[in-house]
């Protein structure tokens, strides 16, 4: 008898409760990884994530199978077409028992539900851990025993429980047997051939050097220079913590181990517990996989039509040059930095009053790191209709905010050639009182009417 590890976004071997908790029974020890194309392409994956997944499936394929453990490829097209392809390998590899971390959106928890029932019925026994988290999903509420909406007082608890329960690590299992040939999945499925160049390193490996490099040599200034583009001042690890190639719990405890005490750690840990909250608030309201608001009352808000101006924002021809500089990095490498995430989600939902969803799906696309929990609670933050949202009568000045983190003008000559001759103040407004440079369109909106006009629409919401 045999016990199946499934992995799905925990692409990793240290750390990782199912694979560790499976390579503890003293049986023999298999893998599998379901390729399902037609499931991530409804999910609106993008080329870049779906590259970026599959060389990792290929890379953790590798170092298993130095430890004995074979990873096959089930090809299906969606997840129930996957169940199926799951069910027939429990049967012809006479699997005992089968082990997977858990995920938390409405379709991969019903897959799971259904798994569930149908080996159960084949006398498979599941065991399902919760792992995606530092504190374990689920645990981290009120006093009265109800989720947290708003971050701050979650990432109070989540401390406290930190210290309560000094989480560790599960320690990467040794050889379950002798070394095997490893599988591979050869070719991105045909949806996912347009991918960027990767800008991102492959394997586990990789991955612990970046945080490692980061932690000594960024982490201690991060507060300072987090916020600024044109700097290297974030760790970039957000493809592998969306893939699992590193667990939260990993980035904690190493940045708890570099013994610094200042308050460029300290804000790091505070984003590491963001990622926590806003799992968690995938995990306590189905409704956000559902492409709901989290605000109910603001289902009733009426968006613009997206038509030509969609268009411009996704292509980054706003005439706003951060806006275009933003959207054109997105596009061109699959990443973006999380102040200019904001600044173009406000942009499109407050300036353009054009539908949160559209762009999440947009971002989604294109995003190496697309991460379902994170990108909806950054969207749902930035139109005002999410948890802990800015209010909605703040809207960023997208010339402003240009003006503060990107004083120079570097990230947007960087993006927009066409203005890169302009002088560090006009580069950022390069409409005003001026012509604008030749290929470089005005801006499609006016940012104080459309701020009037979204505040008002608000408003008329309250009243
Ligand atoms: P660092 O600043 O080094 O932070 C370390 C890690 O903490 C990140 O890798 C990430 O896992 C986590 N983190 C940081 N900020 C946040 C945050 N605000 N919310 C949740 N987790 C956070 N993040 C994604 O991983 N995937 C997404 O699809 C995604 N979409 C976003 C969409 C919008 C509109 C906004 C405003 C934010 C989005 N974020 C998303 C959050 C954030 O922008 C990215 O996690 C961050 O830019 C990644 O860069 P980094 O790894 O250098 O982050």
């Amino acid at each position: 008898m045999t016990e199946l590890v499934w992995f799905r976004n925990d692409l990793r071997i240290a750390d990782n409760a199912a694979l560790t908790s499976a390579c503890k029974t003293g049986h023999p020890v298999t893998a599998c990884f379901i390729v399902t194309p037609q499931q991530w392409q409804e999910h609106d994956w993008s080329a870049a994530r779906v590259q970026f997944m599959l060389e990792h499936a290929n890379s953790l394929s590798k170092t298993l199978a130095k430890l004995g453990i074979t990873l096959t490829f089930l090809h299906a097209d969606t997840f129930s077409s996957g169940i199926k392809a799951l069910e027939q390998h429990c049967r012809l590899h006479q699997i005992r028992r089968l082990y997977f971390n858990e995920e938390y959106g409405i379709n991969e928890r019903k897959r799971d539900k259904l798994v569930w029932e149908r080996l159960t019925e084949l006398e498979v026994q599941v065991s399902k851990y919760r792992d995606q988290t530092v504190a374990p999903v689920g645990q981290i509420l009120t006093q009265k025993n109800e989720p947290y909406s708003v971050f701050t007082p979650f990432s109070r608890r989540w401390r406290v429980w930190l210290d309560e329960n000094q989480p560790t690590l599960y320690p990467a299992p040794a050889a379950v047997g002798p070394e095997v040939t490893p599988e591979l999945t050869e070719t991105l499925p045909s949806p996912f051939k347009d991918a960027p160049e990767p800008l991102f390193a492959i394997g586990e490996h990789a991955a612990h050097d970046q945080l490692e490099t980061f932690l000594t040599e960024r982490a201690s200034h991060y507060k300072d220079h987090r916020d600024f583009p044109s700097l290297d001042g974030t760790s970039q690890l957000s493809p592998y913590l969306a893939n699992g190639v590193l667990s939260g719990r990993q980035c904690l405890i190493a940045a708890q181990q570099t013994g610094y005490s200042g308050e460029g750690i300290a804000t790091w840990i505070n984003e590491i517990a963001w990622r926590d909250f806003y799992i968690n608030i995938l995990y306590h309201y189905p409704r956000l996989s559902m492409h709901r608001a989290f605000k109910p009352e603001t289902e009733a808000l009426k968006w613009n039509e997206p038509g030509e101006h969609f268009e411009a924002w996704k292509e980054g021809q706003t005439g706003i040059p951060i806006v275009d500089a933003a959207m054109r990095q997105l596009k061109a490498t699959g990443w973006m930095h999380n102040r200019l995430r904001m600044i173009t989600a406000m942009f499109l939902s407050k300036n353009l009053f054009i539908d949160w969803r559209l762009g999440e799906a947009w971002f989604m696309q294109n995003l190496v790191d697309g991460f379902l929990a994170s990108n909806n609670g950054g969207w749902q933050w930035s139109a005002s209709t999410g948890t802990d949202a800015a209010p909605y009568f703040r809207v960023f000045n997208p010339v402003t905010q240009s003006e503060r983190f990107d004083p120079k003008g570097e990230f947007i000559r960087r993006w927009v050639p066409e203005l890169a001759k302009l002088d560090n103040k006009r580069i950022h407004h390069p409409s005003k009182g001026g012509v604008v440079p030749e290929g470089y369109p005005r801006p499609i909106v006016d940012l104080k009417e459309s701020r009037k006009e979204a505040i008002a629409r608000f408003q008329a919401l309250k009243d």
